[in-house]
């Protein structure tokens, strides 16, 4: 037997070796290393960052050959239950949160998909009585064929990824696919698509009004049970709403409430997500490098108070103006870097004092330069990472280490 994959990153070196395993001859493809391809292999497995469009997809699929993603290739081999997260924004935040709760209520649980570990590379271990929290993507989504995920969390839906898809319809509607895979689906009810979605296996939280899980007067409420949101870990209204979309999974799988807040006790976040770094003579350093769209970006205003926002990044086509009564409000200056810099100019300058900086380190000296005692000095960048960086974990630490630098500096 023969296949294909398409894409060498990291789910397209899974899925090879998987197949592999399984017997397959694999020819591994790459558009960067172009190599011969067979032209009728038994089945071709493609990486979620391959569009559906691309020429050799597009002529296997017309010869009539299976052309699977990596995602439907692993649930071949897969056994148990499966918690699926999508969204814009708090897909990796809500997945690690409840794999977290269900390892520290003793299940034998697993973690992945576009979380950074394959699914290919562990769905041989599961086994019936696991548990495999997977966060999903648009694109691994929209390859979704026989999958089917006992309970789905779509936490929000807002514009992202503009440079693939042909409009945000396109968009929506790749994340809305992951519905029609699962037993059970969690959505938000403030978000504006999924409010109007109602079947009889959909649940919904809020932060505004009376849903299965909602937010009021500081605490989560969830039929018999009660959080008070201060009390918990993880800060700022976007991570109530991790909360709510975790909360409804978990009791949908029967945790006790004391399991559940426990868990939800001994989860800190994870790096790069509105973390804070260091303070330096007042001013609060906060790393969101993963903030990486315009509503990550605009819950990260809404979760802080005089700013000075260090913005900017690859162009991916959003429009950051919906932002500006929010600027208005909240930041005091904005240093922007990368190839949306002039963007950000454009957009802010007659309502707030706009800088270009070259580099992050130069961008954390001026964000210094301009906040007093009691501002905070936000990496929230709005924007990916690829034009300066390697990827947002670069763009993080090379915040981290700027603003050390500032602080030996100033220490003298
Ligand atoms: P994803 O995996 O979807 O990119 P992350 O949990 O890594 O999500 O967070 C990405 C960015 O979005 C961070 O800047 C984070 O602070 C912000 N964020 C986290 N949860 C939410 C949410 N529910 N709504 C909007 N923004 C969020």
């Amino acid at each position: 037997m023969k296949a294909v994959v398409l894409g060498k990153g990291k789910s397209g070196k899974a899925a090879a070796e998987l197949l592999e395993k399984k017997g397959y001859k694999v020819i591994l493809y790459d558009d960067k290393e172009p190599t011969k391809l067979p032209d009728f292999p038994d089945l071709v497995v493609k990486s979620p960052g391959i569009p559906s469009y691309h020429s050799v997809v597009v002529s296997y699929k017309k010869k009539g050959i299976e052309v699977i993603g990596e995602i439907e290739l692993a649930y071949r081999y897969f056994k148990g239950k499966i918690i699926s997260i999508t969204g814009t924004n708090g897909k990796s935040t809500t997945t690690a949160l409840i794999y977290q709760v269900l390892k520290e209520a003793g299940y034998k649980t697993f973690i992945g998909g576009n979380f950074g570990i394959p699914f290919s590379s562990f769905a041989e271990e599961t086994t019936d009585d696991s548990i495999t929290v997977l966060e999903l993507s648009s694109f691994q989504i929209e390859d979704l064929k026989d999958f089917r995920s006992s309970i789905s969390i779509i936490l929000n839906i807002t514009p992202d990824h503009m440079n693939r898809y042909k409009s945000f319809e396109e968009y929506v509607k790749a994340k809305l696919k992951l519905l029609g895979h699962s037993e059970f689906c969690i959505l938000n009810q403030d978000d504006p698509v999924l409010r109007n979605l109602n079947r009889e296996n959909f649940f919904f939280f809020s932060r505004k009004r009376k849903a299965d899980a909602f937010f009021e007067k500081g605490k989560i409420f969830c039929k018999d049970f009660k959080i008070e949101v201060e009390l918990l870990p993880l800060k700022g209204i976007h991570n109530v709403e991790n909360y709510m979309g975790a909360l409804l999974a978990l009791k949908k799988l029967k945790l006790s409430n004391e399991k559940i807040l426990n868990g939800f006790k001994t989860f800190y976040g994870l790096p790069h997500r509105t973390e804070l770094v260091a303070e330096i003579n007042g001013i609060k350093f906060i790393n969101d490098s993963k903030s990486t769209n315009v509503d990550s970006l605009k819950k990260a205003l809404e979760s802080y108070e005089d700013i000075i926002l260090i913005a900017g990044g690859s162009d991916k086509g959003l429009d950051f103006s919906s932002l500006r009564k929010l600027v208005r409000e909240r930041v005091k200056g904005i240093v922007a870097i990368g190839e949306t810099a002039e963007q950000f100019k454009k957009t802010f300058s007659d309502i707030v004092d706009v800088r270009i900086s070259d580099n992050i380190f130069q961008a954390v000296k001026t964000a210094y330069k301009l906040a007093s005692s009691g501002d905070v000095v936000l990496l929230s960048p709005g924007c990916a990472s690829f034009d300066m960086f390697k990827n947002f974990e670069d763009r993080g630490e090379k915040f981290r280490e700027a603003v050390k630098l500032l602080e030996e500096k100033i220490a003298g």
